[in-house]
């Protein structure tokens, strides 16, 4: 495993960003292109296709994407700021990032509503029903997978009560385009954000959305809101030049273009069912450890497991732990923090990558247990795959 002696990088089991795929190295560099020619143009409208093909879209025409430079947070401002108009919002939320969508819309709508659940619990239809028999609404948003705690939320259901209010529904789906079917034309999603550097697998620094071509036409009418986030303008660079209306981070398009090539030539499903076979494994794996999850697992996104903290443990001591020997996870943040920690499974990563990691979260564990003494760890020694960060040596597996 080459990426790891070349940079000395870090075993990212992190929601993002990713260990990327070596030909992702290569493609950055690519070319030095001016974002005013063809060859950006050609670019950008190939990546436009690949990601239709991602979203397996079969009604080209119907759907457009425009490509942001900025994290996927700048994808979600976009649609926040530019498909409501003077019209009311109603944002879900249900963790960290339901929160971030409801702060955000609230600088740019005067009328936003947001339906609160705690983090990690689930929707009340009949609730959010109820509000829109109440209220006018013109948009609801909800994040697909709400990373703070895993939780995967219903794009069908949500997307049928907003046909029926005959609202708008936008999705934030950062954390879960590249991992999970978001099936637009199904669930009725107006539009979706993601980002490069999720489960898209790409480097960090560009997002995009996705949306209705109809939706796209209609924004014309509304009053920007931002100059640089206006989707509108956006849409309008793609199909009067088919270009960007900035200056974009050119060598992450080249790099965010073969991550996409990646996905298609190994199957999008196929992909989807690593990525589900991976989290699978790394849960297995973990129960063995008797560790317990936040939530049910068939409430789980593929891409993220949440674990309670064991009661004799210190997050940050096991994380420092895990450090030393190359490993990444989260910890959790808000009411979260010290209680739980997260493991992703997205990016680069092989079956013997899982092992390793679970090996090395049973030593940690266990050092942390005993409160720090490294003496009492009698398993250490005969682990060979620890020798693995020794970069001295060729790898033991590749
Ligand atoms: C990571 C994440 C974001 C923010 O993305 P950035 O790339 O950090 O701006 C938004 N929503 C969800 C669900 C995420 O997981």
């Amino acid at each position: 495993m080459e990426r790891y002696i070349v940079l000395n990088a870090q075993f990212l089991f992190t929601p993002g960003p990713v260990n990327v795929a070596e030909n992702l190295r290569s493609a950055v560099i690519k070319s030095d292109i001016c974002h005013r020619e063809l060859e950006f143009d050609t670019l950008l409208s190939n990546i436009e296709h690949k990601i239709l093909s991602l979203f397996q879209i079969e009604k080209r025409n119907r759907y457009r994407v425009v490509v942001i430079t900025g994290s996927g947070t700048a994808a979600n401002e976009s649609m926040l700021s530019s498909v409501a108009g003077q019209g009311d919002v109603l944002i879900l939320s249900n963790g960290e990032f339901g929160e971030r969508l409801a702060n955000t819309s609230k600088i740019h709508n005067a009328h936003t509503h947001v339906i609160e659940k705690p983090w990690g619990k689930g929707f009340d239809l009949s609730q959010i029903e109820a509000f829109l028999d109440a209220h006018k609404v013109s948009v609801i948003a909800m994040v697909h997978h709400e990373t703070c705690s895993g939780m995967l939320n219903p794009l069908h259901l949500i997307g049928a009560l907003a046909q029926k209010h005959g609202a708008l529904f936008i999705v934030d789906g950062v954390s879960s385009v590249g991992a999970e079917p978001v099936d637009m034309e199904g669930c009725n999603i107006a539009f979706c954000s993601s980002s490069s550097s999720k489960a898209i697998g790409s480097y960090p620094g560009l997002s995009f959305v996705i949306g209705q071509t109809i939706q796209f036409e209609k924004l014309k009418h509304h009053k920007p809101k931002t100059t640089y986030l206006d989707l509108a303008l956006f849409y309008r660079f793609l199909t009067t030049t088919g270009q960007t209306p900035n200056t974009p981070a050119i060598p992450l398009f080249f790099a965010l273009d073969q991550a996409l090539t990646n996905i298609l030539s190994e199957g999008v499903v196929k992909r989807f069912d690593v990525i589900r076979q991976r989290a699978n494994d790394l849960r297995r794996g973990m129960l063995k450890l008797n560790l317990k999850f936040l939530i049910d697992e068939k409430d789980m996104c593929s891409i993220l497991t949440t674990v309670h903290v064991p009661w004799s443990v210190n997050v940050s001591d096991l994380r420092r732990r895990l450090r030393e020997n190359g490993i990444i996870i989260y910890e959790g943040k808000g009411c979260f923090k010290d209680k739980v920690f997260q493991v992703g499974n997205i990016g680069e990563m092989t079956d013997l990558d899982i092992i390793f990691f679970l090996q090395n979260l049973e030593v940690a564990l266990l050092k942390c247990q005993a409160g720090g003494n490294d003496d009492v760890d009698p398993i250490r020694k005969s682990w060979p795959t620890l020798k693995l960060l020794d970069q001295s040596e060729e790898p033991a597996i590749s």
